[in-house]
């Protein structure tokens, strides 16, 4: 037993103890480090996480209140989360800022308030902020136009067309917007004949020469005879959607053998053989293509005014608001209508 009992006198007994204390100061070190590391992912998470995750509107109070960044810094970051959709921030930030902001930008705050309800869809407050601006400073275009649009997605046109007189007083143009909401106005009456409107729809395009689209794509719709009959075919391009979709038997063939382009338009289309070419791709594409090729137009709808580019056709861009600025732009697809008949032939 004694062979395996060593002394502390030893000096075997000193290099265990060496040892022995390597291995403690190497373990500890190794488990500092790893502890450490530890900790430093977990307060760069936290450091992260706070760019991640939204204040709350508590904490917004508090840091809006204690006036650490400027009025100016946070309508910035208003206008920068409603530009990406989120509105409840930008809306929780501008109604803190009219609590405890400065009282000489509270109307402009106001109006960016009003602006964002009207861009989030709620429209009833939108509403109120626009008429309690008004209230006070009645000569403000900006909240009238912007009340004007809440009536009008609010489909109340009559109300809309009132807030005409005090742009009209401001020296502003109203008559494309005057046009326009009687045009709606006569469209969602219930009560007037089909013909009663289109006689009154006529009446407004002939006075304004405007509003193409939005007149046109209604008698064309309930009277093609009459739309082919007071329809300025120099305008066709505008209209070349609708054309295309109209249904060989309302068309007026006298009529399109005057236009060059209705010619070209309705060949390619496969109704009629009266163009070998056209200065439009799209067209001298589908006249001169193989007609047992699956191709047809689709459409797209830019507004000149602002560029934007829309799947569906527009009266008043939803961008920039702006009234018959549409432009439809053509596109070469494979036509699935023709597809799908041609299948459901083939189980006949
Ligand atoms: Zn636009």
């Amino acid at each position: 037993m004694n062979v395996f009992f060593i002394e502390f006198r030893d000096p075997l007994f000193g290099i265990i103890v060496f040892f022995v204390l390597v291995f403690v100061i190497t373990f500890f070190s190794y488990w500092l480090a790893r502890f450490k590391r530890k900790e430093d992912h977990r307060h760069l998470d936290k450091f992260l996480k706070q760019f991640n995750t939204l204040p709350s509107q508590s904490e917004l109070k508090v840091l809006i209140t204690k006036g650490e960044l400027s009025e100016k810094s946070w309508l910035l970051l208003a206008h920068s989360y409603a530009k990406n959709g989120n509105y409840e921030k930008s809306i929780e930030i501008y109604n803190e800022l009219l609590k405890v902001g400065d009282k000489a930008n509270y109307r402009d705050t106001m109006f960016l308030l009003g602006k964002t309800y009207f861009k989030a869809g709620f429209l009833e407050r939108a509403r109120q902020i626009f008429l309690e601006i008004l209230k006070n400073n009645p000569r403000t275009p900006q909240a009238l136009n912007y009340l004007l649009l809440v009536y009008e997605y609010m489909r109340d046109y009559p109300a809309a067309l009132e807030i005409l007189e005090p742009l009209e007083e401001l020296k502003k143009d109203i008559k494309t917007d005057s046009a326009y909401l009687k045009s709606l106005i006569l469209l969602n009456d219930l009560d007037m004949s089909t013909d009663v409107k289109v006689q009154k729809l006529l009446e407004i395009y002939k006075q304004t020469n405007q509003l193409t689209y939005l007149i046109f794509e209604y008698i064309f719709r309930v009277n093609p005879k009459l739309a082919w009959e007071n329809f300025d075919i120099s305008k066709a391009e505008l209209l070349v959607d609708i054309l295309w979709n109209i249904d060989k038997k309302d068309l007026n063939f006298d009529i399109i053998m005057q236009n060059s382009y209705l010619r070209e338009l309705y060949t390619a289309k496969g109704y009629i053989q009266k163009a070998d070419k056209s200065s439009t791709f799209e067209l001298d594409v589908l006249i001169n293509i193989n007609k047992s090729v699956n191709a047809t137009l689709s459409f797209e709808y830019i507004c000149n005014s602002c560029k934007q580019v829309f799947p569906f056709a527009f009266n008043r861009c939803s961008s920039c608001h702006a009234i018959d600025t549409s432009r439809v732009e053509l596109s070469l697809v494979k036509d699935y209508h023709k597809d799908f008949s041609e299948e459901n032939n083939s189980f006949q």
